[in-house]
């Protein structure tokens, strides 16, 4: 009776434990899945947002995850399919847990569904929070301008377009809806053959509006140019650098206040004739 009472003791007190260590793996599992979840709620830097977003930042904070943007976007008349009187998938989605972009927000991928560039450009009115801010987009007339949106940046690979190998390609030129203005054709000479040329895509960084369909046109197997943010893709040379030979550029540096400058390496005390004519023996 004794030896029983002590037995379901010892064993009152595994299920204890068993249940502790049971529990602890559960939180474990938990704190992964929830950090899993947090990283997606994030989302990814390298989402791309519809026309008019604010900077991320504002643009998550003022988002309501209403999604009357992709409502707009899908039913534009101009997404209507003629046959079946039905729309086809619109450019913006919803962010799902699946995609990695912060829930609920929403972006588009721009070799699935590029954006149209719609001359009314439907979706920024119907935004309630200005998350979509219709002021960035609206020219000095007071139109709507299609020519204003920002929502990235077409990188060209120089690696794996073939049109730097000499083969003859402009899908993504005459697919650009600024045609010659956001991508330029530079002629180039192949000095290898001596006899054929380049016609290379080159990005006018001021033009282009991130739309992506040079992307969704793009010939290659993975896209030889692709749309990323501005704030990825683009460096940032400081504001105590000045070009020169632009006026303009001259001007904003006279307007602002270039003192206190801090460079990465240390700044050299010597002139630029000094320091090239360095160790060099004039006699
Ligand atoms: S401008 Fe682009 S994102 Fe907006 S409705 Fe048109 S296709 Fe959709
Ligand atoms: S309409 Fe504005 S607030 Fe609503 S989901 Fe689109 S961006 Fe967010």
């Amino acid at each position: 009776m004794k030896d029983t009472t002590k037995k379901s003791q010892i064993s009152e007190r595994r299920k204890f434990f068993t249940n502790i260590a049971h529990n602890a793996g559960l939180g474990v599992m938990g704190g992964l899945l929830w950090a899993g979840y947090a990283d997606k709620a994030k989302g990814s830097t390298l989402t791309l947002r519809p026309p008019g977003a604010l900077k991320e930042e504002d643009f998550l904070s003022a988002c309501i995850k209403c999604g009357l943007c992709a409502e707009a976007c899908v039913n534009r008349p101009s997404n209507i399919n003629k046959q079946t009187g039905k729309p086809r998938p619109g450019t913006l989605k919803m962010a799902k847990a699946k995609d990695d972009v912060t829930i609920g927000t929403p972006f588009f991928i721009a070799a699935d569904i590029p954006c149209y560039m719609c001359e009314d450009i439907p979706c920024v009115p119907v935004c309630p929070t200005g998350a979509l801010d219709i002021a960035s987009l609206t020219n000095k007339d007071s139109e709507l301008d299609f020519r204003l949106m920002d929502m990235g940046i077409a990188v060209v690979d120089p690696n794996s377009c073939i049109a730097f190998w000499g083969i003859q390609c402009d899908a993504c030129y005459r697919a650009c809806p600024l045609m010659d203005e956001a991508i330029k054709l530079e002629y180039d000479r192949n000095e290898r053959t001596g006899k054929h040329a380049f016609l290379k895509p080159v990005i006018v960084m001021d033009v282009c509006t991130g739309c992506g369909l040079c992307e969704k046109a793009c010939v290659t197997e993975k896209p030889a140019i692709f749309i990323q943010p501005r704030e990825i893709a683009l460096g940032k040379p400081g504001d105590h650098y000045v070009k020169g030979w632009d006026s303009k550029d001259e001007q904003r540096a006279v307007s602002q206040e270039v003192k206190d400058v801090t460079t990465k390496t240390e700044r050299s005390e010597q002139g630029a004739a000094d320091y090239l004519n360095e160790g060099v023996d004039f006699e």
